[in-house]
Order: C-alpha cells, then structure tokens, then sequence
C-alpha cells in the first residue's frame, strides 16, 4: 500500500542568531552564553522600539546583517545587494506593533543549495531563500491569566525555506542535522533546539508514486528535537496517506505533534499570504549591500561541513558515511580531527576509521547514556590515539578495546595503565602461543584435516578454541597464522 505513494516534504527552519544585541534595537538578545533570553526576569530586556511603542524608530543591527549573509554564501545562495524589510501584519498580543517586520517579496538570500549526506552519495536540496525577520515575545499561561514576556520581541531570526525536494522522514532528518552544524559551525547560532535558537516547521504531502503535481501540504509546527520531527513527519505521512486511500482529501492546515503520544493534531486552517496585507516597511530604508563587502565576508568563511566531509572522504579514504556522520557534527568533528592529530603524518586511512568507529560507537553511547557531552568527559584526544594505537598493533582485542574504553570514561586513567591493569594484553607470542595451537590441532584432527582441504570456515573453529584455552587473551590474528603454519 505505502509503495504507491510518496511523501513530499519542505522545511522552514528558523535560527535565532546569536548577535548581542537585537535586531532593530540596542535591547541585549541573549545574556551570557548558555543563559536564554526566555531566564531572564520578564520584560528586563525591552525598550521603546522592542516593545512597539508609539514614535519609537528601528535602526538595523549590521551585525544581523553579516550573520544572514554569512548563512547565504554558505549555503551557495544568491546574495542579493538589494533587499527590503516588510511588515507581516497581525494580532496576537506577543506582538504589540501588531505586526512582525519581515522580509517578503525582496529577501537577503536568494536560491541556493545544501548538500546532505545520502546513501552512496550526498544529495542536494534546493534553498528558495533566507531571509530576516524579527522573533516575537511569548505568551505565558497561568491559572486565571496570562501574562506576556517581551524579553523575545525583537531577537534576531533568519528563515531558511527549502524547496519540497524531501523524500522521507529520514531525508528531511538529515537536512536538518546538516543545516544544524553548518549554522553552529559559522557561528551565527547556538543552536539550542530545547531553547528555540533552532526551530523547524516541517511541510508535509503525500501524492501517487510518478504524479509530478504536488498534493496539498499539512504545516507540523514547533516540534524541538531532531527525532521528534522525524517521527511527526512519519506519522504525518502515514496519516495522510489514510486519508487519501479512504477517499478522503488532505486538508490544509497548522498541525501540531503531541510527542507522548506520537500523533499530529489539527491546529488551524492555514492562513494565506494576503491574509497578511505585507507592505513594505516605511520605518526602514532598503538594505543595501555592496559586493566588496560580501567577498570579505566569503573570504572568512570557516571550513564548512560539506567541505569537510568532502576532505574527510579524500585525506582519510572515510566512506561516504563515515566522513557525512563525523563533519554533521561539531563536537565528533572536533574530537576526530585533535585525536588524527596525534599521528605522525602518512597514510592515516586506517587510525582514521578506528577513531571514527570508537566514536560513533562506544564513546556516542557512554556520552549519551551518561548525558555527558564528550568535550566534558574525562576521555581525551590522547586516549583515543593510544587506544587506536594498541587495538591497530594487536596488543589488545576489540572486546578488550572496550573494555578499556569505559574505564578511562569512567576514571580518565592513561590507556596502558588501564591495560596493565586489568590484564587486557593479548598475547602476541608465537612462542607462547604455539603450544596451545598444537595441543588443538592434536585434539581435533578431522577439522584439522578439513581444514587443510580447503574448507576455510573452520579457522573461525581453531581460533575460538584457541581464545578459549588463553582466556581471550590470544591474538587472534596470529593464531589463525600460527594455525595456517602448523597445517603446512
Ligand atoms: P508558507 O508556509 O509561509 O505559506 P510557502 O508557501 O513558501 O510558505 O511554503 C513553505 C514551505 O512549504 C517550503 O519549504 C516549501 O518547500 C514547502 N511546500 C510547499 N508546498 C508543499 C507541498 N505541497 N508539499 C510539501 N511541502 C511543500
Ligand atoms: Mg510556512
Ligand atoms: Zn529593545
């Protein structure tokens, strides 16, 4: 039944940027890193301009400005020297002006593209803009009343609008993540999804397999995790596509995701574009932009995800995969790149897959299950090479690499100490190692026999036997050699 239709998905993602001040006033738009303009004492960072006060006049943080621009060239968009704010007009009362300044018709940021990691290759995805607007204040609901906090009124925002070229839960998952490290990674976002310095607003239709015309979209608002807007999305699709093989017909319209019980719920009807009477904002001139002044902004541009991945994959030989999972992250990417390091230079292809296997692995399960972030725990670059080291050489196994790894999480002591320790060194003495091979060989001489004839399956046979008789301690590597000697 899924088969015969496909989901359609675009996503709207808004960034809180992280300028010290607001957009159109001097009203601080964060406090201290890590603290949120949402702790700080209601209405404590407001003003005549952030809180819509008659006669009060905005005048454009520039900062904002390089911060928007920034996230355009990153993404390749057309940067356009010419771009006009608009007012968005409507009622709601965390919005005193009445309307939220926006851009509309003439963004900052014209189409560009992202590319995202994908099975065998990345794949790109259209940008249709980005533009800048203001964030509004926030309601607060009490019993008996609400109050409004206008702290939030007037931080600055960029809306990155995709195009619907989103096939899946998992694409539009990975979109995300992406466009998540390349806004951290520029520097113009923290990127809090608990906070709302990133939020997502996921587009989502569903027509016949092969139908070039898009079906009518459903709006999932303000879900704040990554897994939970993948999981809203699957639902949605699923949803929609019920509604259609019951006869029925997609409505447009505002969802909500419940996430405890994994369900979207209709919100509103969606509003249209004229329901907004946008015009353009007679407070604030034109933004005009030179192209000087954008080159410089190109020419400091950090190294960029896709950058990186693309490095990652030719420097290193990391598959596809490995190197799209290592730069999506700045926390691995980092941890990666201060632990290769440590190498002497040459052909670094095989501690670069170590590394990266120790970190998506074992290290991302004892970081999340002790809610730790890596950088914090007691587990170094240091560590990571030396274990890489000692597991690559054969002086411990895989299962004893482990084991090892979750001491130093837990005690930060050096790795040869650790493997001293608790006796983890593999013997990798053919003269220790001999004895025990023969003595198996001698007590199973049919599979010995079979072996020698060529049924190579049976090695697996001679070296778990061989673990076994050296508590886990044999190299298995130099066993099955050692086997293969003895049989000549
Ligand atoms: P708004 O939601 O503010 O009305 P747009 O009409 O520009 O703005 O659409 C916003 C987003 O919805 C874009 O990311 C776009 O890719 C996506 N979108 C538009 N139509 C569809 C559709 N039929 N199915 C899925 N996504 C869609
Ligand atoms: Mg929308
Ligand atoms: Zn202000």
């Amino acid at each position: 039944m899924q088969s015969e239709f496909e989901a359609v998905i675009g996503l709207e993602v808004h960034c809180q940027l992280s300028t010290r001040s607001k957009i159109f006033c001097a009203c601080p738009a964060r406090m201290t890193e890590g603290q949120s303009v949402a702790d700080i004492t209601p209405n404590l960072n407001t003003c005549p301009v952030c809180t819509g006060q008659p006669g009060a006049l905005p005048v454009l943080n520039k900062k904002v400005v390089e911060y928007a621009v920034l996230a355009g060239l990153a993404t390749h968009c057309e940067i356009q020297m010419h771009s006009v704010f608009s007012r968005k007009n409507y009622f709601y009362p965390d919005l005193p002006k009445g309307y939220q300044i926006s851009q509309y018709d003439l963004p900052v940021c014209g189409k560009g593209w992202l590319e995202i990691p994908g099975g065998s290759a990345p794949k790109r995805i259209g940008i249709t803009r980005i533009h800048l607007e203001e964030d509004a204040g926030k309601n607060v609901h009490e019993v008996g009343y609400s109050a409004v906090n206008l702290n939030r009124a007037g931080v600055p925002l960029i809306e990155i609008v995709s195009e619907p070229e989103m096939f899946s839960a998992e694409e539009a998952g990975a979109y995300l993540r992406t466009l998540h490290s390349l806004v951290v990674t520029l520097g113009i976002c923290d990127g809090n999804m608990q906070e709302g310095n990133f939020r997502c607003d996921a587009n989502v239709s569903v027509r016949k397999r092969g139908a070039t015309a898009l079906g009518t979209r459903a709006e999932i608002k303000n879900v704040n995790s990554f897994r939970f807007i993948e999981k809203a999305i699957e639902y949605e699709i699923q949803r929609q596509i019920q509604v259609v093989v019951s006869g029925g017909q997609v409505v447009q319209e505002t969802r909500g995701y419940d996430s405890d019980k994994n369900v979207t719920l209709s919100q509103r009807s969606k509003e249209e574009a004229h329901d907004y009477r946008y015009f353009p904002d007679p407070d604030l001139l034109p933004l005009r932009l030179t192209p000087e002044w954008v080159e410089k902004l190109r020419g400091a541009l950090p190294e960029l995800p896709d950058q990186k991945r693309a490095r990652y994959s030719e420097q290193y030989k990391l598959s596809s995969q490995d190197a799209g999972t290592l730069s999506n992250s700045k926390s691995l990417s980092d941890f990666f790149e201060r632990t290769i390091a440590l190498f002497p230079a040459g052909d670094l292809s095989a501690p670069a897959k170590a590394i990266v296997n120790f970190l998506t692995g074992e290290l991302t399960r004892l970081s999340s299950e002790a809610s730790v972030e890596l950088a914090q725990s007691k587990v170094t670059p240091r560590h990571l090479a030396d274990l890489v080291q000692v597991s690559l050489s054969g002086v411990i196994s895989s299962s004893g690499a482990k084991q090892v790894l979750i001491s130093v999480w837990n005690s930060g002591a050096p790795v040869d100490s650790v493997i001293e320790k608790e006796g983890l060194k593999q013997v990798s003495d053919v003269g220790a190692l001999e004895p025990i091979v023969q003595k198996i060989i001698d007590s199973n001489p049919s599979q010995a026999a079979e072996l020698k004839a060529g049924k190579e399956k049976l090695m697996s046979f001679f070296v778990g036997q061989a673990m076994k008789a050296s508590g886990g301690k044999a190299n298995p590597a130099l066993v099955s050699q050692i086997v293969k000697k003895l049989l000549a």
